[in-house]
């Protein structure tokens, strides 16, 4: 007797090679069965006929803690068909809290941020600090440090330091490219590719480099993937969205982040609490309003409301991604056939725009992705580098049943499920609770808040590029 059966189907798994009408069958959390027809009693059958059936949607980058994202992020995941997740900043006590108490059933891993006056003291820190910090984001639940170049810059050679530890302490680490000397353009992602000096290195929303600033966004994006190229050492991402998402809180005055300054900037205001009243009342900047459980943009009088409500501390997004880059990053390979960007994620999560299916699979109906390729890029992929290749990314017998049933037509998830349990039932959220990874030392944290716990051992996760060769 199985606990259920997805019958009728058309499968999509790149890594058995299968591809085509199969049921699937689920026992005890894990896959059981994968034929063209299963015929055996199940307690469940769901008729999936003329649907999708994938590995479920990981997404390798989101934002899921009350700094970015705030609580509807869990929500908003499960309607987007993703089952796991990586939370790409934390603060990590935010993360496993708002894990804890808004659970939708997915799995979520969290690495925490390096931000002078929050984690670390000032921009330079050395080495014993950066060790001592690693240390307390291991016990609170992170399996890694997040360097937020473009937000909170760190010097240059502070930033080489946290890669370099993260090496030797097997821990994940990625860096939103930035430095104290160089902007978050193609410079600063060329330096931080530089400065992980052949350590494993997660570099994330490589769009958000090549904004066509200094030369076409299309030549831009080309050099991004020249620069990847040389660095096979280097795991990176990209998205879809044309929004980018941010902070809006202002400190004395000013914005804290460096990048809402810039894109303030950009629009022609002035980085300051005035400047930002305008540019949300003039349609420049969006907010993350909040309804219904979920967050939507919202500019004009209505957002400049919310904004002064919240005392600044709101999410909000500026229309800075251009099409020629999401596009072509999305889709450029080298030489050798694989991807040059190793997956497609959102930098959604709280943040407005988990677009995998609605955008991704736009790409699948273009022809500019086979459906294979996409799965390859939103749940392969993510999966080895999340050290989860064993039980995730693939519907192999013994692997966690973990899945997402889509309408490809529509572009939409219909059903998705996180190791066996209902995560989204025909649109609506009816998972509970969250799967955290964590590393060892982070066991007795995420227990106390009542958390499922999956260990990840030190050096299993890690953003390791498939082309690296240690
Ligand atoms: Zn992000």
């Amino acid at each position: 007797m199985y606990d259920l059966i997805l019958r009728g189907g058309v499968l999509c798994d790149p890594v058995s090679a299968r591809e085509g009408r199969f049921d699937i069958a689920f026992e005890a959390g894990k896959i059981s069965k994968v034929a063209p027809e299963i015929t055996a009693p199940a307690r469940r059958v769901e008729d999936v006929t003329g649907l999708h059936v994938l590995p479920g949607i990981i997404d390798s980058h989101v934002h899921v803690s009350n700094w970015m994202g705030g609580a509807a992020g869990h929500r908003m995941l499960a309607l987007a068909g993703v089952t796991t997740a990586l939370d790409m900043a934390g603060p990590i006590d935010s993360v496993m809290e708002i894990a804890a108490r808004t659970g939708t059933g997915l799995t979520l891993a969290c690495i925490d941020y390096i931000r002078p006056g929050h984690t670390v003291e000032g921009t330079d820190p050395d080495m014993p600090e950066l060790e001592a910090a690693l240390a307390r984001a291991r016990q609170a639940g992170a399996v890694g440090l997040k360097i937020l170049g473009g937000h909170f810059p760190l010097s240059a050679t502070a930033s080489g330091r946290v890669i370099e530890l993260c090496a030797r302490e097997g821990a994940h680490v990625a860096f939103h490219a930035g430095t104290l000397e160089t902007p978050q353009n193609l410079h600063g992602m060329r330096e931080a590719c530089d400065l992980a000096a052949g350590h494993p290195l997660h570099l994330p929303h490589v769009n958000a480099y090549a904004r066509g600033f200094e030369a076409s966004a299309h030549l831009e994006a080309w050099e991004a993937t020249r620069i990847l190229s040389a660095h096979p050492n280097i795991w990176s991402e990209s998205y879809l969205a044309p929004i980018n998402g941010n902070s809006a809180k202002c400190s004395n005055g000013i914005p804290e982040s460096v990048a809402t300054q810039r894109n303030l900037i950009a629009g022609g205001y002035t980085p300051d609490l005035d400047g930002m009243a305008k540019a949300i009342a003039e349609g420049w900047a969006w907010i993350h309003l909040y309804e219904d459980g979920v967050t939507h943009l919202e500019t004009g009088p209505v957002a400049v409301q919310a904004w002064r409500e919240a005392m600044t501390d709101i999410g909000m997004s500026f229309f800075v991604n251009p099409p020629e880059t999401s596009l072509s990053l999305a889709i450029l390979k080298r030489d050798d056939g694989s991807f040059a960007i190793d997956a497609l994620a959102t930098d959604g999560g709280g943040l407005p725009r988990n677009d995998l299916c609605e955008r991704g699979l736009a790409l699948v109906h273009l022809g500019a992705l086979r459906l294979a390729e996409f799965v390859h890029k939103t749940s392969v992929a993510p999966a080895r580098m999340m050290g989860l290749s064993g039980s995730k990314g693939h519907l192999g017998i013994g692997a966690d049943a973990d899945v997402t049933v889509i309408d490809l037509a529509a572009r939409k998830p219909v059903l998705s499920y996180g190791e066996g349990r209902a995560i989204l039932e025909r649109g609506k959220v009816v998972g509970q609770g969250t799967t955290m990874i964590v590393p060892p030392e982070g066991r007795a944290r995420a227990e106390s808040l009542r958390l499922r716990v999956h260990i990840a051992q030190a050096g299993s996760f890690r953003p390791v590029s498939p082309l690296y060769r240690a």
